[in-house]
């Protein structure tokens, strides 16, 4: 395996006492690009993201076994704050702003971390200059944003501190397919300027086209990985997570589905 910005091996998370939500997972994200992590709701895709975010004692969630690396540095048992400091940055689920506060002191927020005002206005700069709606409406609360321009205020936090490893939670949830191509260009943009882009999708049309590289999580363990394009092309993605029929044989029309079987774990693909 290649050896990347993020490292993650062999990663086991437990909410409470009984709920193991990560199973050995291992991943790696390469400096620049974006990789995707894809599955079904309960997979533990964003157990993942919170695990390298720090976040995790948040959801009554620790790290029982495993490590995660973020440039040869240890994050597990590190302060959420210092992760940021560290350059991973992550865009939580639902597109959380404070809706009381202006778009402005939202994007001042997430520049709690960055140090230097020249560095905060030039990262305002470029937060306008992806969403060149946010300029236009920043005295505006918040609240009264559209999904999809909360969306982009969530990542323009995000922005604010100067990531260099961007952890996105499921950014075209509940968007029209419109705001969703759009959101998908400025992923792409972002990536383009040198920010590494962990992707965590349920759309994953937009995920293997966003990505190069991804990950299907399955009930808490890595399914399948694989380049974007193997993955789209093997009979699982497309069945499980694209939709599309399977071909069936001509004497298979009446025999009950059969269910996926789950091993072995873990398949390259390609
Ligand atoms: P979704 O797409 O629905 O957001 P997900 O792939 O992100 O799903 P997670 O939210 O990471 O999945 O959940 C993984 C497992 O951990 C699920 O079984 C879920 O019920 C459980 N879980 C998540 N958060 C908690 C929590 N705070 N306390 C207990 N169990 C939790």
């Amino acid at each position: 395996m290649e050896s990347g910005a993020l490292l993650v091996e062999g990663l086991e998370v437990v909410y409470g006492r009984s709920v193991r939500a990560l199973r050995g997972v291992s991943l790696d994200v390469p400096v620049s690009g974006v990789v995707a992590v894809l599955g079904a709701n309960g997979a533990g895709k964003s157990t993942l993201l919170r695990a390298v975010s720090g976040t995790l004692a948040l959801h009554r969630g620790a790290v029982a076994a495993g490590t995660i690396r973020y440039a040869s540095e240890r994050l597990a048992g590190r302060d959420p704050a210092l992760i940021v400091r560290a350059g991973v940055v992550q865009v939580p689920e639902g597109r959380r702003v404070f809706a009381n506060l202006s778009v402005d002191e939202n994007l001042q927020a997430g520049a709690l971390s960055t140090r230097g005002s020249a560095l905060i206005r030039s990262n305002r700069e470029r937060v306008f200059d992806l969403f060149p709606v946010l300029a236009e409406r920043r005295e505006q609360r918040a609240g009264l944003l559209s999904g999809g321009e909360q969306q982009m205020l969530a990542i323009g936090r995000a922005l604010m501190a100067s990531p260099r490893l961007l952890l996105l939670d499921e950014p075209s949830l509940g968007l029209a397919p419109r705001m969703v191509g759009r959101i998908a260009g400025v992923i792409r943009e972002i990536a383009a300027q040198g920010v590494a882009v962990l992707l965590v999708e349920q759309n994953v049309t937009v995920a293997l086209d966003l990505a190069e590289k991804a990950y299907v999580l399955d009930v808490g363990e890595v399914r399948l990985a694989g380049s974007s394009a193997d993955l789209a092309r093997t009979d699982e993605v497309r069945r499980l997570y694209l939709g599309e029929e399977e071909t069936a044989a001509p004497d298979a029309a009446s025999a009950p589905a059969r269910p996926t079987p789950r091993k072995p774990l873990r398949r390259w693909v390609g």
